[in-house]
């Protein structure tokens, strides 16, 4: 169950989180989700595209776990500017490979609102992608403003602001192995340290 934790911020100081997914669980989840995809696709070959920049480490490990050829490539796209309130999202396509023809899969750390994988799901078929389907390390159980669901899940979890696993708060925490919850307060505190 949920474990109390104190990682250390960027000052050095405590800042209490509560890990909502240990290391053994993220390895169990990514595995399933690998599972599932190969399942799902066999050995047709994939055009895999990781979310950037918080599917970095999910997609690192997930990719070495599908069994199909792969071409690899990266997008980015944002909308937290800095907070905890999803604004407006910006796409940078400037890296993306070539996807016309290719069965694409999205990977994304986490579906929230979703406007982030339906908007790239739209610009993947306008690209000329012969398919497109999505896989997420997370599910946030909250409204969702679009219809489109993710095809691959490993975890739902609650509407709460997490962070670590390649998840952030302004750029700090995604290196942590583990996934956990940052609570309000803290994140006020980890706001004001930032900006001193
Ligand atoms: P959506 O477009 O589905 O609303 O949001 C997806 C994006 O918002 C994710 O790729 C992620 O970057 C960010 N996001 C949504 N929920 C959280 C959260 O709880 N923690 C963090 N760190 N980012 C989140
Ligand atoms: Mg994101
Ligand atoms: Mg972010």
């Amino acid at each position: 169950h949920l474990t109390a934790l104190l990682a250390i911020s960027q000052n050095r100081k405590l800042i209490r989180m509560r890990i909502l997914l240990d290391e053994a669980q993220l390895t169990e989840g990514v595995e399933r989700l690998a599972t599932e995809i190969d399942h799902h696709f066999g050995d047709r070959p994939l055009t895999v595209i990781a979310i950037m920049t918080g599917s970095l480490v999910l997609f690192a490990d997930l990719i070495r776990r599908l069994s199909m050829p792969q071409r690899v490539g990266v997008v980015q796209a944002s909308s937290y500017r800095g907070g905890l309130k999803s604004g407006d999202l910006t796409v940078d396509a400037k890296m993306l490979i070539d996807v016309a023809g290719r069965d694409v899969l999205l990977v994304d750390d986490i579906f929230d609102t979703g406007k982030t994988l339906d908007r790239l799901s739209g610009m993947m078929s306008e690209f000329g992608a012969a398919s497109v389907k999505t896989a997420v390390l997370l599910h946030k159980r909250t409204d969702h403003i679009v219809e489109l669901r993710p095809d691959f899940k490993a975890f739902e979890i609650p509407d709460e602001f997490v962070v670590g696993y390649g998840l952030d708060f302004m750029d700090m925490y995604r290196n942590l192995p583990y996934l956990a919850i940052l609570e309000p307060h803290e994140i006020e505190q980890t706001a004001a340290e930032a900006k001193s």
